[in-house]
């Protein structure tokens, strides 16, 4: 581990109990897989942590424990210690608990199961009747997610490295798209160009859709084969260093069909008014909303059913959302070190779809795009 790396899991741990002490809790159970990672700098695909005030007990299973002991060891003494699971990652989790923690103890709501509650509530009550102390779970949300979305200047270096990258891989897709060509030849293309560009694997499943396929805003690529006239969709993304990088072009075929054209001009209209509107200050809904005035400027108002764009880091769906419902999600203005997507779309049931995305980080005067690779029509 980096020094930079050290220092940041020291900051991490003492902002979230700064975190905590200021919503009154006395401790988290992190069961989410990307705040457990940011937060301790364990990668494992299992795993989890009870952090209080006093303790940071990281609950690993014998798969990891030589990676977690490592990982430990290039701290500084004290700050993570490891619990092993023996039985279950449920009962390892109530022993912590009863060990290490008295008083409202949050859990992450969204990714805990209600049988995994149940089972920890029992182990506390079952506790508190034997001795003299008092613990309740209480569940709480995006007490880290809310941390995750500003990106510190190693996450930078790395989503900047990422998207670079990546935007080396979509300059390699022109060549790919072929009239003959089926959607799924051209999707393992892309996949292998994204292992061959630096990238630990695909962020998640490449979407080519071409013809009205593209109309879809989340289509699985097919058979179908990709004819001059086309508009294909083409949406991609890669992990790199545990981050994730997210883009789409939608490029015509030959001289691509002339409706679609005049679509392609509006929505990259938007997705440049987008842009544009990026500045710290301006909230996600006024940034969705300068994508979607245009749009509705070319009477196609409707044809935009999804948000502009979501945040990007260990996940590639995270906060913050850019979407048009201030009050369904944190409407909060953006801030300098967010980084997101913005990728407005326009999808005419039956004729085809265009959506263009590009990864931008906001900076002090406005944003700075990450992504750099020609629009293609
Ligand atoms: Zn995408
Ligand atoms: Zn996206």
């Amino acid at each position: 581990m980096t020094s930079v790396r050290k220092r940041s899991v020291s900051h991490r741990l003492s902002t979230l109990r700064s975190d905590l002490a200021v919503a009154g809790l006395d401790a988290l159970v992190v069961t989410h897989l990307p705040n457990l990672r940011y937060l301790t700098g364990f990668s494992g695909t299992a795993g989890a942590a009870v952090i209080s005030h006093a303790q940071c007990l990281l609950v690993v299973d014998f798969r990891y424990e030589t990676a977690a002991r490592a990982l430990v060891a290039d701290l500084p003494q004290g700050l993570i210690d490891i619990r092993l699971v023996e039985r279950t990652y449920d009962d390892a989790l109530g022993d912590a608990l009863v060990e290490s923690v008295t008083g409202r103890v949050a859990v992450e709501a969204a990714s805990m199961t209600v049988g995994r509650f149940n089972r920890l509530a029992d182990v506390l009550n079952r506790e508190q009747h034997q001795a003299d102390r008092r613990s309740v779970l209480v569940p709480a949300e995006r007490i880290v997610e809310r941390r995750r979305a500003v990106k510190d200047a190693v996450e930078i270096d790395t989503l900047r490295e990422a998207a670079r990258l990546l935007s080396a891989v979509a300059r390699q897709v022109p060549s790919m798209l072929r009239p003959g060509r089926a959607e799924v030849e051209i999707a393992a293309d892309i996949d292998m160009a994204i292992r061959h560009g630096g990238f630990e694997r695909p962020a998640f499943e490449t979407i080519v859709a071409g013809g009205d396929n593209g109309a879809r805003p989340h289509a699985r690529p097919g058979k179908r084969q990709v004819r001059d006239g086309d508009w294909v969709v083409l949406d991609f993304g890669g992990i790199y260093d545990g981050y994730c990088v997210d883009l789409t072009r939608t490029l015509p075929v030959g001289a691509g069909a002339l409706e679609l054209s005049r679509v392609a001009a509006a929505v990259l209209e938007a997705h440049d008014a987008a842009i544009a509107a990026v500045k710290p200050g301006a909230r996600p809904s006024q940034i969705d909303g300068a994508a979607r005035q245009v749009l509705a400027g070319h009477g196609l108002a409707d044809a935009f059913g999804h948000g502009t764009g979501h945040g990007l880091g260990l996940e590639v769906h995270e906060d913050p959302r850019i979407s048009k419902l201030p009050g369904a999600l944190p409407d909060d203005p953006v801030v300098p070190g967010m980084v997101f997507t913005i990728e407005p779309g326009a999808y005419l049931p039956g004729v085809g779809g265009v959506r263009i995305e590009d990864d931008v980080l906001v900076v002090e005067h406005g944003c700075e795009v990450l992504t750099d690779v020609p629009i293609g029509f």
